[in-house]
């Protein structure tokens, strides 16, 4: 299901860049999928070159458990669920960025999104790099509220998350990814649940 859904989403990612290519000729179009702007820079590398390794992490009881959450949540919610939103940001002279995001619930009416995290504990907030990809989703959609729902073996809690960030923000936000201004790893923990680090030459235990 898994390699599946990213199929589909690397297809989705080279008909924006045809669309983008054709609407901004002489341009230089990139397109990122949200996640992408939120993690390790060498992650979207190494994804491409090692695809085999991408796949180890979907096997893992952790992972398969957070995968059958996030499937009944989107269903019990009876909202969209999956829903594909993309915008594209001039972040410079002659280069345009496509984003898109593949948002978890949206209630459209409302103006909200909502991101399901299984995690095994509940944390007193939320991490940064989930507040980060949910203010995109809103960036995305033009929506007014988010909403964090972290759902764990001993319960849940959510947290909302507001601050649309303006198109000149995420302009910034993608710049500094484009031109290897973001760190790799993004955060110190991030190494550590990496499925690249046996072949990562920046690879560090934090
Ligand atoms: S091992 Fe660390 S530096 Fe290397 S791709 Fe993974 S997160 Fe990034």
């Amino acid at each position: 299901m898994k390699k599946k859904y990213m199929e589909e989403a690397e297809e989705g990612r080279k008909a924006l860049e045809l669309e983008l290519k054709k609407k901004f000729p002489g341009h230089l179009v990139y397109v990122f999928r949200v996640h992408e702007l939120v993690e390790c820079p060498l992650k979207r590398k190494y994804r491409e070159r090692f695809p085999d390794y991408a796949f180890t992490v979907f096997s893992k009881p952790k992972v398969v458990i957070g995968e059958m959450i996030d499937i009944a949540s989107k269903v019990v919610s009876g909202l969209k669920y999956d829903y594909v939103a993309q915008r594209a940001v001039k972040v410079a002279d002659r280069m345009v960025v496509g984003i898109i995001g593949n948002i978890n619930i949206y209630d459209e009416e409302r103006g909200e999104v909502i991101e399901v995290k299984f995690t095994d504990r509940l944390d007193k907030t939320p991490r940064v790099h989930h507040i980060e990809q949910v203010r995109l989703y809103l960036w995305l959609t033009k929506g007014f509220r988010g909403k964090l729902l972290y759902i764990s073996p001993d319960g849940w809690r959510e947290y909302f998350v507001s601050g649309t960030p303006d198109t000149e923000e995420v302009a910034d936000y993608v710049y500094k990814l484009v031109n290897g201004m973001v760190p790799a790893p993004k955060w110190k923990w991030e190494c550590k649940y990496c499925p690249f680090k046996e072949v990562c030459e920046k690879w560090s235990t934090g």
